[in-house]
């Protein structure tokens, strides 16, 4: 793979928008990074060129059988002007997991980080700086062979785009009312749980769209099987602090294996705070809530990076969780987490990256 990035810079920079008002995933920066992949070549014509419209046959394979993947994560402005990504090798580590279980070509994991640095230094004056926000970076693959048949796409196009972001609490964290589904399933072992893929974001829409009519914001998934054990809670992973314990449901093929949710188990590792990857029942929770030791419940993920859990609804049982209010150790991790993707706190673990001018 060729290492060296063509660089085509737009001469009509676009008008930034106002900072105050930038919401999530609206807005886009003034360039984007592509790269090819041809069967017999290989990755190749890594660049970065004006932000704009891709030009595709409508025989494009990724319309017809799906085939993309994609990985979310963030830059930050610190108050030095520092610009640091969070932990990006995992994400390129996870979106070479999600291609191969797509059947689509790895792409050297260095290389991606390099592409992204290269593309967040040219856009940099797009990172916004107000407390919480942040210039999420989406990396996407997708099929372009123009073919109907039923394979893996011989053709692929690697595409980045940059979006600044506001703050996702702009009015103080505040708890989420869950509905449980129970007619619904996101995704079941040996399917694509695993992996960060379109197709998983298909089949989550219509429940999220009947949870938010029934006034939840969110759904949590059980497992595809029996309908029993906690899986996620919409796009996120998903936490339970039960009688002084932290849970978790394990990995186990179905779930994804968010980077958040690793950062969190290092972090209550060493704080010296059991925390446990197991199943976890919806049975035992509800038994938790009743005898009064189901203490805190979160999801974590790199949008809301915390998202306490105030109430879950399982087929009409009602389970309030801390009076609907975030927890303290809820809180904590927040403030840690994000203290140190904004710089202002010490970055013990070597967590953090910085993007050079
Ligand atoms: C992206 C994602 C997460 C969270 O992963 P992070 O790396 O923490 O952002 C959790 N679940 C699903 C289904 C996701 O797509």
């Amino acid at each position: 793979m060729e290492s060296t990035i063509r660089v085509e810079k737009r001469q009509d920079l676009k008008p930034k928008p106002d900072q105050s008002k930038l919401g999530f995933g609206k807005h886009f920066t003034d360039h984007m990074f592509l790269m090819d992949y041809t069967e017999g070549k290989g990755w190749h014509d890594p660049r970065i060129v004006p932000y704009g419209p891709l030009s595709l046959e409508p025989s494009s394979m990724v319309f017809h059988y799906g085939q993309a993947v994609f990985e979310g994560l963030k830059a930050y402005k610190t108050k030095d002007k520092k610009v640091l990504l969070f932990r990006p090798n995992k994400n390129m580590e996870r979106l070479n997991i999600s291609n191969e279980r797509l059947s689509i070509p790895a792409i050297d994991e260095a290389f991606m980080v390099e592409a992204i640095k290269r593309l967040v230094s040219i856009d940099r004056e797009w990172i916004p700086e107000a407390e919480g926000t942040s210039l999420y970076i989406r990396p996407f693959i997708f099929a372009t062979e123009p073919f109907l048949g039923v394979h893996a796409s011989h053709h692929y196009i690697f595409c980045i785009i940059l979006s600044p972001v506001g703050a996702y609490y702009a009015e103080g964290i505040k708890p989420v009312r869950i509905n449980v589904e129970s007619k619904y399933v996101r995704a079941v072992r040996g399917g694509m749980g695993f992996a960060k893929t379109a197709g998983n974001y298909a089949a989550s829409l219509k429940a999220q769209a009947e949870a938010e009519e029934s006034g939840y914001s969110q759904v949590l998934w059980l497992d595809g099987v029996e309908k029993k054990n906690i899986e996620e809670v919409g796009s996120m992973n998903v936490f339970f602090k039960v009688n002084g314990e932290v849970l978790t449901p394990a990995l186990n093929g179905s779930i994804l294996d968010g980077v958040t949710r690793n950062s969190i188990i290092h972090l209550l590792k060493s704080w010296n705070v059991p925390v446990v990857e197991r199943t976890v029942s919806i049975e035992e929770l509800y038994e938790a809530s009743l005898n009064g030791t189901l203490e805190e419940a979160f999801g974590t993920g790199t949008a809301a990076v915390i998202s306490p859990v105030g109430e879950l609804n399982w087929d009409d049982k009602k389970i309030v969780i801390n009076n609907g209010e975030i927890g303290e150790l809820s809180q904590k991790l927040y403030d840690t987490i994000t203290g140190i993707q904004s710089g202002n706190l010490e970055d013990k673990f070597g967590w953090t990256v910085e993007v050079e001018k």
